[in-house]
């Protein structure tokens, strides 16, 4: 007789059931973890709302923090303790590939096929599942005193620790964030870390005040206020140094590119709803040496980085945390997830 486990499944549109699925065992070199923590982004929230097609029933949830149950044969206990907090990486890079061996796990050209992965009968990272079973090369130790909610942010971090990589952030440099939702925030953070100026661009009154308790040393509000021109006032004409577009609008994507100063580097950071063609002076780029570019999902340095940085204290995400439901209550966690007023909400597993 195989164990059962609670899951929290999303199965129709802005439906979570909890459902009673298989316990997974861990083979020979698995490790099980029981999640204790995992947030609800972006990528779930738009699949509860269908607005994201996977198909259901789906079992969501790549934000996670938990402890190590069990291990299978062949991992070495000394190394993987049973009860040791961990964060896990469910991104499925292939390990092989030409961008794999170029340490671009996160570019993986076979991330999105089939792997032999975890054995479920319901597809999806299962973060929001009570248990997973995982690779030893998967799982970065926490330390065992930190918050099971602040091990969820292993994963959001390490995209904003890529981010920060591709953007090569200076001491002292101008740094404008567009946007203080979670991701505009954690960018403030990890900025001010590396010494810049941070500048932040958003309408909310609430969440430019946000920015301010996490950081930011200036808000502007661009609906007051020509974006452009307010950057090329702060930096003596030139324009900014660095440019974090967290937005999925296009037509600020191209203002984005407009406020680099020369040498500058704008990072296209969300993915772009709907994806409209931005218009850019080739000349202009000749011209000044900017760099445009972007940055998806954590590579596995990025994702090691940011265990550290939460391990150490270094970046602490408790304001960033609107909530925490139990497993039980998952449905709710949703409904309030994705009301736009709302930071992370994480679902919490006894
Ligand atoms: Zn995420
Ligand atoms: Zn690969």
């Amino acid at each position: 007789m195989s164990e059962k486990m609670k899951a929290a499944v999303i199965t129709d549109e802005r439906k979570v059931e909890i459902l009673e699925i298989e316990k997974p065992v861990p083979r020979e070199g698995e490790i099980l973890v029981k999640i204790k923590a995992c947030a609800l982004c972006t990528w779930e929230q738009r699949t509860f709302l269908k607005i994201t097609k996977m198909p259901l029933p789906f079992l969501g949830g790549h934000e996670m923090a938990g402890v190590i149950e069990s291990v299978g044969e062949g991992v070495d206990e000394e190394e993987f303790p049973i009860g040791q907090r961990v964060a896990v990486r469910s991104f499925n890079s292939c390990g092989r590939c030409y961008y794999c061996r170029q340490g671009k796990e996160n570019l993986c050209i076979n991330a999105h096929k089939p792997q032999p992965g975890p054995r479920r009968e319901i597809g999806g990272p299962g973060g929001l599942g009570q248990y997973l079973v995982v690779k030893p090369q998967d799982i970065f130790k926490l330390p065992n005193d930190l918050p099971f909610e602040y091990g969820a942010f292993t994963e959001p971090l390490a995209c904003v620790v890529n981010s920060m990589e591709q953007a090569q952030v200076k001491l002292g440099n101008d740094v404008v964030i567009i946007g203080a939702g979670i991701m505009g925030l954690l960018h403030v953070m990890v900025s001010k870390l590396r010494g810049a100026r941070v500048i932040v661009s958003e309408p909310d009154p609430v969440r430019r005040e946000k920015a301010k308790e996490a950081g930011a040393d200036i808000t502007i509000n661009p609906l007051e206020e020509n974006f452009v021109e307010k950057i090329k006032s702060l930096t003596e004409g030139r324009g900014a140094d660095v440019i974090f577009n967290t937005t999925a609008i296009a037509k600020i994507a191209e203002e984005a590119v407009q406020g680099l100063g020369k040498t500058g580097r704008v990072i296209m950071y969300s993915s772009i709803h709907p994806d409209e063609p931005i218009s850019v002076s080739p000349n202009w780029i000749h011209n000044t040496q900017v760099v445009i570019t972007g940055a998806v999902s954590p590579p596995v340095e990025a994702f090691h980085t940011s265990s550290i940085l939460l391990s150490k204290g270094l970046v602490v995400p408790d304001k960033l945390i609107s909530a925490k439901f139990p497993l039980e209550e998952a449905q709710k966690a949703f409904e309030e997830a994705i009301k736009p007023d709302t930071y992370r909400i994480v679902v919490m597993n006894e």
